[in-house]
């Protein structure tokens, strides 16, 4: 059967939302979901992936383009991800599921694709989807400017089904079943941390486990060869341990 719908999930809260309500209005052989494994997420977030696949009965594919600490030092000049530079998105999550589309649109035909995007997660948001709603469906240019006209072409459309919903609607939704890092006070799920977000975040994840620890030592291997901070702001690039309350930026693309 063909797919009419492709969910691209991260394991966090708003694309699971999706992918559940994809699967009230299509059989589940009809909804495919996809993650792109950036190699840097948290084990809890592999292991809800899994989860996912069972419990809804639902087919994920994985799709890995590298890794981020790759792409950083790959780099012509190296840096860590900003919220203006979210290179790493592009390269490990825009780029493989554009072409992931493209061959599954040139192999059975046209689909949907859903995506957890919400205006209430941030300004930028807000702004960027000001002029779109839930219910109708888009070219792939026309909700991401990083994707090329030719998706329309060959049928692939997005659609937006949780844009206006709050984040406790998205909370009722799940009734509990989501990943665990939110129940650890992590408000978005992606990287572990997202190296483009706000130092509180990253701070907070590098202290959290073993695997924050061990994604720290990842970072600050990057920075000895790369001389350059992962912190933005100088106190916390100088003492490396002080909390520092500055906001989410988020990564835009990245809550696939
Ligand atoms: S979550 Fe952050 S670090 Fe990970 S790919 Fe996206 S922008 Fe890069």
């Amino acid at each position: 059967m063909n797919i009419k719908v492709v969910v691209p999930v991260s394991g966090g809260k708003d694309s699971q939302t999706c992918l559940k309500l994809a699967l009230q209005s299509y059989d589940k052989s009809e909804v495919l979901g996809l993650f792109c494994d950036t190699q840097f997420e948290h084990p809890l977030t592999y292991a809800h992936i899994d989860w996912m696949r069972d419990f809804y009965g639902v087919k994920i594919e994985i799709v890995c383009a590298g890794s981020v600490q790759e792409k950083i030092l790959g780099l012509t000049n190296p840096r860590f991800p900003s919220g203006t530079a979210r290179f790493c998105t592009d390269m490990l999550k825009i780029i493989p599921s554009k072409l992931f589309y493209k061959e599954l649109a040139e192999k059975q035909g046209g689909f949907e694709v859903w995506l957890g995007m919400r205006s209430d997660e941030s300004h930028e948001r807000k702004v960027r989807y000001r002029e779109k709603i839930n219910t109708e469906v888009y070219a792939p240019n026309d909700v991401q400017n990083h994707y090329p006209k030719y998706l329309e072409k060959l049928g692939v459309m997005f659609r937006l089904p949780v844009l206006d919903m709050s984040t406790a609607q998205i909370f009722e939704i799940l009734n509990g079943e989501y990943n665990p890092l939110y129940s650890a006070g992590f408000e978005r799920v992606g990287c572990f941390p997202c190296l483009a977000s706000g130092d509180k975040w990253k701070r907070k994840a590098f202290i959290h486990d073993e695997t924050g620890r061990k994604h720290w030592a990842i970072v600050k291997d990057i920075e000895l060869q790369i001389g350059k901070s992962v912190f933005t702001s100088k106190k916390e690039a100088q003492r490396g341990n002080k909390n520092n309350d500055d906001l989410f930026s988020g990564c835009l693309f990245c809550a696939i």
